[in-house]
């Protein structure tokens, strides 16, 4: 008899489950399938698959994979960017439930000012601007200031800024998608005030912070000042783009904008994500003059990028909290490090090497955060990414570098527990 007949049936599958899993019956169905299809393919047996449904069947409802971060690039655009700290992962779960984001509780009217709290923290921060909305991403914030301040019209931009942001996304295109009209000017490493003055027939001046990438040597671009200058007699309004949002400079960083010094140089706006430096959810920043901010509240794109109450609240408390994962990252000290590296590579038996951690998600380009790593076999990562939680080391020249700066020290004995058993694991399969 063709052993895949003896493959349990799904309505059977079914009624191991029903008491004791709350997931819907369509995804209890689909998962059915998942396992059945396995076994048919040959990939577990159907002995096992009742086992393998019940396991999967207790997971719970979502399946995305906790990944601890050993790779040393704070802002990890592919594991999702900035962590949340746990009071602002609290404030989303009690946002989750009915809560009074778009009402006035006191006089039980709506209140036409949704996400009022989080502008009101991001403005306790930034005083220099005068007022903020928050929006989806930082590529909606552009496409809203694009379409609100240059739309059926010009919008003048460096040549050395039209750049690609990741995953093939280029700022040009998406400007274009607003009915604006990018005036690219200057040249690729050296942009004058005079090619801005030439574009006076542009409603607005755009200047993106390069973010992903450096242009050394021979080069020229024009300051927030000088722009302002120039927006002030050809009657312009002037939107930066600080891409990775440092709300004030950071000494760490000295060529990295920050929205302070950019509002008091004069920009109108100053856009930026939320989950990159900020340190917060995924969201489009826009700090600005009471003005320009009215302005874009209303147009009509405002509503399709939108940002949802669960952001709001992560992100007011972001602004609110003393402690924020992603600066204190960035900011970790390498003594400290140096320490728990040590310490790590004594119970793993691996060797204590220097290793630059990086800014990372379009951040500080080029710039190192020094730092230490436990290098160790290539071999392992494999096994370490295969880990609950998983374990993202950098392998990089042949070797696997496990990096602790953006891992929580509380989770110090984790990692160590995980390499242990996947160095045991290799070397029990050397020996078979
Ligand atoms: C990251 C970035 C964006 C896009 O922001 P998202 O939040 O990813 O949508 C836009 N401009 C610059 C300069 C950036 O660095």
């Amino acid at each position: 008899m063709d052993p895949r007949r003896s493959i349990p049936r799904t309505d059977e599958l079914l009624m191991l489950v029903d008491a004791t899993s709350n997931l819907s019956t369509a995804t209890l169905k689909a998962l059915a399938h998942d396992v059945q299809a396995a076994a048919r393919r040959g990939e577990i047996s159907p002995e096992d698959v009742r086992d393998v449904f019940v396991a999967r069947a207790s997971q719970g409802a979502t399946t995305l994979t906790p990944v601890i971060n050993a790779t040393g690039v704070v802002v990890h655009t592919n594991v999702g960017r900035a962590p949340l700290s746990t009071g602002a992962v609290e404030a989303m779960s009690r946002a989750a439930a009915y809560v009074d984001v778009e009402m006035d509780l006191d006089a039980g009217v709506r209140s036409r000012e949704r996400g009022k709290q989080a502008t009101e923290a991001l403005l306790a921060t930034c005083p220099a601007a005068e007022d903020a909305l928050v929006v989806n991403n930082g590529a909606s914030a552009l496409l809203l200031a694009a379409a609100t301040f240059a739309e059926g019209g010009d919008l003048v931009i460096s040549r050395g800024e039209l750049i690609e942001i990741g995953a093939g996304f280029r700022l040009p295109e998406l400007i274009e998608s607003a009915r604006v009209r990018l005036v690219e000017v200057g040249a690729t490493n050296r942009t004058h005030p005079a090619d801005y003055e030439r574009a006076h027939e542009a409603k607005a001046i755009l200047k993106v912070h390069p973010s992903n990438y450096r242009v050394e040597g021979f080069t020229a671009s024009v300051s927030v000042a000088q722009l302002r200058e120039i927006a002030n007699a050809n009657g312009q309004t002037l939107i930066v783009d600080t891409g990775s949002g440092l709300l004030a400079p950071d000494p760490l960083l000295p060529d990295e904008p920050d929205a302070t010094t950019a509002l008091k140089q004069g920009a109108d706006v100053v856009l930026f994500s939320g989950d990159k430096l900020l340190g917060g959810p995924q969201a489009g920043v826009v700090l600005g003059t009471r003005e320009a901010i009215a302005k874009m509240r209303k147009h009509p794109l405002a509503r399709a990028v939108r940002i949802d109450k669960l952001r709001l609240a992560a992100l007011e408390a972001t602004m609110r909290l003393a402690y924020n994962p992603t600066h204190a990252y960035l900011h970790a000290d390498p003594a400290v490090l140096k320490q728990r590296t040590e310490a790590l590579a004594a119970k793993v038996g691996g060797t204590v090497v220097a290793h630059d951690g990086r800014v990372g998600g379009g951040g500080a380009p080029g710039h190192p955060l020094p730092g230490y790593a436990v290098e160790l076999d290539e071999e392992l990562a494999h096994a370490l990414r295969r880990h609950d939680p998983a374990i993202l080391g950098r392998v990089h020249g042949g070797r696997l570098l496990i990096d602790l700066r953006c891992v929580p020290e509380d989770q110090d004995a984790l990692v160590a527990a995980a390499i242990v058993e996947a160095v045991d694991e290799a070397a029990g399969e050397v020996r078979a």
